[in-house]
């Protein structure tokens, strides 16, 4: 399915690059736990997951079926625009590519370009649960 096949192809929101942490359901943690996965918790006592998260192979999460609820919930720009067939899955593809090249070449310190550009594309809505 295009949507799985651009997330499983991208990582961005999994790896560190946007986020320092995904926030957890109470529910979840145990189970994430046995996994071997590590769980912190923050300031107001709630589990979260550290990112770059440790389910993430390459670019690609090994917990894709069952991953948590806040990883689901969130649908970045490009997501948005090949859902709503704004783009086709090669030109949301191409972007991803172009944002691992910038975040390759810039890897001591990210610049107002590389900023600009995961704002541009991968910074953005959260909505409801996604159904891939
Ligand atoms: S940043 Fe967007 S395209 Fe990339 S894995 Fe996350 S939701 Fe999918």
């Amino acid at each position: 399915m295009p949507l799985s096949t651009l997330c499983q192809h991208c990582g961005l929101c999994c790896d560190g690059t946007l986020f320092t942490v995904v926030p957890l359901q109470p529910s979840e943690e145990s189970s994430l736990r046995a996994r071997g996965l590590p769980v912190v918790t923050r300031a107001d006592g709630s589990p979260a997951l550290p990112q770059r998260c440790a389910a993430l192979a390459g670019r690609s999460c090994t917990l894709y079926a069952e991953r948590p609820l806040g990883c689901r919930r969130y649908q970045c720009q490009l997501y948005s625009a090949l859902a709503e067939g704004e783009v086709d899955l090669s030109e949301a593809l191409t972007v991803v590519e172009q944002a691992h090249t910038l975040l390759d070449a810039s890897e001591a310190e990210r610049g107002p370009q590389v900023e600009a550009f995961l704002d541009r594309h991968f910074r953005g809505r959260h909505r409801s649960p996604r159904v891939v």
